[in-house]
């Protein structure tokens, strides 16, 4: 029998054409002004057990999604040091803690908080008792030379303590179940993939009627784990586009809305500061598309505007940071929407008596989502912050606001 061979000079054209095709077989790149490298980064995975003080009669645990705590050590007879570390660096200054902890009567503890060098203490905790969430008093709270101490009553039932109010992945599935699909048909749950360690990246897809032709509004949140009150917003921003409203109706005629209700779910999880298991900022990765989180995000996105014919318009991405701000791109005539952020940002503005939007305009130089809607979609691509503290009440008025500001502007209605 005679045995074909593929000659040399014939492997040395196919492996660079198949070299090329995987290259590109990927959704198209976009380029920003300054690259990023998101390749994978070792991370340290905290260490996940109950710390027990015997002789104070008291125990702190990290056993939970969501918890943050590298270490407990006893100080003296009344002080247990409790230790946070980022999962790598170098890292943004969020330094993320969330631990539960209980006795063995009720009592009086003190927490000394222990940082990193180079970071400083940021949230101000929250207690989680019988499932709700509130503040710790400020009076609880002293500033000494060795860092933050925070003096607690502790007893046998266990309270959480965390830098935000934990929302982790289930706790987000759990949320969009009851509150935004409940029984709307309309509102269509999926899956674009897994992240590293497993877990499901969920996409809500909603609209009403044909999805033919329809433009499409993204929404996302929890790039950033800690980023809690961004998620907040999103929160109410989501309930007021499905709330069946005429409003709501008749938008979601003509709009179609992918929603990705949490981008991160390792990251928030593991209690992370920052970044996802691969140790990288997702809001990075907007350009080459390393990470598995965005490289799904983005082929799903793209794949359902070209399979419908849906032009992407806008993309909303719910972070926080030090106080509510509306980062926005400074080019807009390219857009499909050259007036939308103006519009929007006056509607706003006369809802909400006495509001003030607070913009801050600058194209994106970094591949982060805002860059990506404008530069690789010509849409509006806007990054919605809401400060660390921001009162929770105020939270919900910016959100179902700009909501209903961003349907009226697009029904032009305004
Ligand atoms: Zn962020």
């Amino acid at each position: 029998m005679k045995r074909q061979f593929i000659s040399k000079t014939k492997w040395l054209l196919i492996v660079p054409a198949i070299l090329l095709f995987v290259h590109c077989s990927g959704p198209k790149r976009v380029k920003f002004p300054i690259p990023v490298d998101t390749k994978n980064k070792p991370i340290a995975l905290q260490e996940k057990k109950s710390y027990a003080f015997e002789d104070l009669g008291v125990w702190v645990s990290n056993e939970f999604d969501g918890a943050r705590l590298n270490g407990a050590q006893q100080l003296n007879d009344s002080t247990i040091v409790l230790r946070f570390d980022p999962e790598n660096t170098p890292i943004n200054k969020s330094p993320y803690y969330g631990f539960k902890v209980w006795s063995d009567s009720p009592k009086q503890a003190y927490f000394l908080f222990d940082y990193p060098e180079g970071f400083d203490h940021r949230y101000k905790p929250k207690k989680q008792e019988h499932g709700n969430w509130s503040e710790i008093d400020s009076l609880d709270l002293v500033e000494t030379e060795s860092g933050i101490l925070l003096k607690l009553n502790v007893k046998q039932d266990p309270v959480i303590i965390a830098g935000q109010e934990v929302n982790n992945s289930k706790d987000v599935q759990e949320w969009y179940r009851k509150e935004i699909i409940g029984n709307r048909d309309f509102v269509h749950e999926g899956s674009v993939g897994e992240t590293k360690l497993g877990r499901n990246i969920p996409i809500l897809d909603i609209y009403q009627g044909s999805t033919t032709g329809k433009p499409i509004i993204v929404l996302m949140t929890r790039q950033h784990p800690p980023e809690v009150t961004g998620y907040f917003a999103f929160q109410n921003f989501l309930t007021t586009l499905v709330d069946q409203s005429e409003l709501s109706t008749q938008f979601l005629n003509k709009y179609r809305v992918l929603v990705f209700p949490i981008m991160n779910p390792d990251g928030v999880d593991l209690g992370h500061w920052r970044h996802n298991a691969n140790g990288v900022d997702l809001n990075r990765d907007w350009s080459k598309y390393r990470q598995p989180e965005i490289r799904n995000v983005v082929s799903h996105i793209l794949k359902t505007s070209k399979a419908d014919q849906g032009k992407i318009i806008l993309g909303l991405d719910f972070h926080s940071t030090y106080e509510d701000v509306f980062y926005t791109n400074v080019e807009r005539m390219r857009t499909t929407l050259p007036t939308f952020i103006e519009d929007w940002f006056k509607t706003l503005e006369s809802e909400i008596e006495g509001y003030k939007v607070n913009e801050s305009a600058s194209n994106s130089t970094r591949p982060v989502s805002k860059g990506w809607f404008l530069y690789g979609q010509k849409a509006v691509g806007i990054t919605y912050e809401i400060g660390d503290h921001t009162p929770r009440e105020r939270i919900v008025e910016i959100g179902s606001t700009s909501a209903k500001a961003m349907m009226n502007v697009l029904l032009e209605n305004k």
